[in-house]
């Protein structure tokens, strides 16, 4: 039994929990056994290897609930001619032409590698991958979880499925998912899910068989909602009624489903959603960034709905994507009451672990699983109970990460990624960005 103790300058169990100072963790065989004093720990310690994290903080890893590690290679991408006006046309006329239907298996390997590198630098453990490649090649989720693997960390993949190059090529990806989830039943870190587009790339019929394809595989179901108005306007054309009643009534909503985004949301869909109890993904600066709006996230969690914070393939920071959930929602609102820290710590933790369908993560709780992140906290002023929260969410940044564990592991130690050589994986990634970008595609 490999027994491992984590003495750590404190320890904050999660966002309900107090400051515990001079406190460290007992592992043991990847699961987190104890918590308390490091003397008392100490005095258990029996021939477990001994870590002395000295005056960081130690709390959960932050949990990435929606990423697109493809999306990296697009970071700068020139535009060609002028930018797009409307989510749809950014959609129809840059994101899939240029990116998406370009990409290839050294491209996605190149990706994942460079978003496991900095989600291991910046505090992440687990996250959940929608990657978007009609045209990948088949198995292209093994690819992806063999660099995961590599590097470490906890994820869920997936791969969009639509019906925008047709039925055929968004079966393909249905049944991929499908054949992934059930080969990562039993796995301990990687995991499938069964993932579609949206209600106005996918027919009735499609959603139909994503849902029965994840019942069978008995694995989650992950989709995009209203990201814009324009997926409302259209469904509304089409099907006459708002996404959220229309997905109601095919039966796709229980408490399997993630769904990302949720920005253009009635207070009538939000009820629905919470009644059904599905989980939600929050991206506050990637919904900006494609001027999709601001999620009325507020009002999610007054009826009831916990949702996760994600990167969406946008900066790949857990310190910005809780400032802008911590920020925007104030300024939103002209209320600085809404969106306290502790409820944003508790979306990148607690929230976004049950958001991915992984609750044994998020929290340091013993039983639970062994993924860890050390913060340097020597602020400028004083870090106490009372402002813990206030003091990581607002003060600190991925720099301040310098030790990160997943399932007993060391991934990060004294600031240094210890599962794969960064300076390779980042000159992996420039190359293949190049060959994105001149638009060498697929093959
Ligand atoms: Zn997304």
């Amino acid at each position: 039994m490999a027994r491992r103790i984590v003495l750590g300058g404190a320890v904050l169990a999660g966002a309900g929990a107090a400051l515990e100072e001079n406190w460290g963790i007992l592992i043991e065989d990847g699961v987190l056994v104890a918590l308390g004093p490091n003397e008392d720990l100490l005095s258990r310690a029996g021939g477990a290897e001994v870590t002395d994290a000295g005056d960081l903080v130690l709390c959960p890893g932050f949990v990435n609930a929606h990423e697109h590690a493809y999306g990296r290679l697009a970071h700068g991408i020139p535009l060609v001619g002028e930018p797009p006006r409307g989510f749809d046309r950014f959609l129809a006329d840059f994101w899939w032409p240029r990116v998406e239907d370009r990409l290839d298996g050294a491209m996605i390997g190149a990706a994942t590698a460079l978003a496991c590198v900095d989600m291991i630098r910046s505090g992440f453990t687990t996250f959940c991958d929608v990657l978007e490649a009609p045209f990948s090649e088949a198995g292209i989720l093994d690819l992806e979880a063999a660099v995961v693997e590599r590097a470490g960390v906890r994820a869920v993949l997936c791969l969009e499925a639509s019906e925008r190059h047709g039925t055929e090529v968004g079966r393909r990806a249905l049944d991929e998912n499908e054949r992934f989830a059930r080969a990562r039943r039993s796995d301990g870190r990687i995991r499938g899910m069964q993932c579609l587009h949206t209600s106005f790339t996918c027919s009735e019929s499609f959603v139909l068989a994503a849902k029965e394809s994840a019942t069978r595989a008995g694995c989650g179901l992950h989709l995009h909602l209203s990201e814009s108005t324009y997926e409302p306007e259209e469904c509304l054309r089409r099907h006459g009624e708002r996404p959220v009643f229309w997905y109601d009534r095919l039966g796709l909503w229980d408490e399997a489903v993630l769904a990302s985004q949720g920005v253009a949301l009635t207070d009538e869909e939000i009820e629905r959603l919470a009644e059904r109890r599905v989980r939600m993904a929050h991206m506050p600066l990637s919904n900006c960034e494609v001027g999709g709006g601001i999620a009325p996230v507020p009002r999610m969690i007054d009826r009831g709905l916990s949702p996760g914070l994600g990167t969406d393939g946008y900066i790949n920071d857990p310190f910005e994507v809780m400032r802008g959930a911590f920020l925007l929602h104030k300024g939103a609102r002209a209320d600085a009451a809404v969106m306290p820290a502790r409820t944003v710590f508790a979306m990148a933790t607690a929230w976004g672990a049950t958001s991915v369908g992984w609750p044994e993560v998020g929290v340091l709780e013993s039983g639970r699983a062994a993924d860890v992140i050390g913060i340097d906290a020597a602020t400028d002023t004083p870090l106490t109970r009372g402002n813990v929260l206030d003091q990581l969410v607002l003060f600190r940044g991925r720099g301040d990460v310098r030790l990160s564990i997943v399932a007993g592991r060391d991934v990060m130690r004294d600031g240094v990624v210890q599962t794969m050589d960064e300076v390779e994986v980042r000159g992996g990634a420039r190359r293949e960005a190049q060959r994105l970008w001149r638009g060498e595609s697929r093959g």
